[in-house]
């Protein structure tokens, strides 16, 4: 359901969906779910991150353009291109690859959550996709996928796509996070500017990172 919703209120184009009931009631859902949700345009080489810091938990929400991390934004149709989607995935789950915490902090990484709209789950290290299209049955579903896919191609042939990440730390002091480091943006060329807005229990900051700043300074 998730991922529904940000396909369909991030991706300008799901507007000229047929689907047009289903896209007003998630638009409706994601404007209530609030600021975790950004509205920003769809621009190669821009990324946006919403942090929140709470009592023990450091939570990173990423919407980036697909070409940023992969070169491209197609539904994959070759080893090469469902390779290049695996090793974003191993890249983006690996701890301390996308972001580093002070050890004084004692944040694990507990959970990564990938989700983009024209990718198949598994390559993402999902679980596959259960009951997306209401059907109950897998068989049923992947070929309803297929369908719309196909449909959505011939539709919206230069359609851009966009990963959603969820990257959820548990900390043990979070008193000690002075600091959040963000190789993301060096690990993935494609990443020129990452606008982030961080949310803690005493502030509210909004940060620009690039190649040259990967640094969130907290305290
Ligand atoms: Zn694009």
């Amino acid at each position: 359901m998730p991922v529904l919703q940000h396909y369909f209120f991030r991706d300008g184009h799901m507007f000229k969906s047929t689907h047009t009931p289903i896209v007003t009631l998630f638009a409706a859902s994601c404007l209530l779910a609030g600021p975790a949700i950004a509205h920003e345009a769809h621009v190669h080489g821009v990324a946006n991150m919403d942090i929140t810091v709470d009592a023990q938990q450091l939570t990173f929400q990423l919407h980036t353009p697909l070409a940023n991390l992969i070169g491209f934004e197609h539904t994959p149709s070759t080893d090469r291109d469902r390779q290049a989607v695996r090793d974003m995935a191993t890249r983006l789950r690996t701890p301390n690859a996308a972001f580093v915490t002070p050890a004084g902090a004692a944040c694990t990484l507990s959970t990564v959550t990938l989700a983009a709209d024209n990718m198949p789950a598994d390559l993402l290290g999902e679980a596959p996709k259960k009951e997306v299209h209401q059907h109950g049955k897998k068989d049923d579903h992947d070929k309803h996928g297929h369908s719309h896919d196909h449909q959505h191609d011939h539709k919206h042939a230069q359609a851009h796509a966009d990963l959603d990440a969820t990257f959820i730390y548990t900390c043990g002091k979070v008193q000690q996070l002075h600091y959040i480091d963000v190789p993301l943006v060096t690990t993935f060329k494609g990443i020129t500017r990452l606008e982030t807005q961080i949310v803690t229990q005493e502030r509210q900051m909004a940060v620009t990172l690039g190649a040259n700043t990967t640094r969130i300074q907290l305290k």
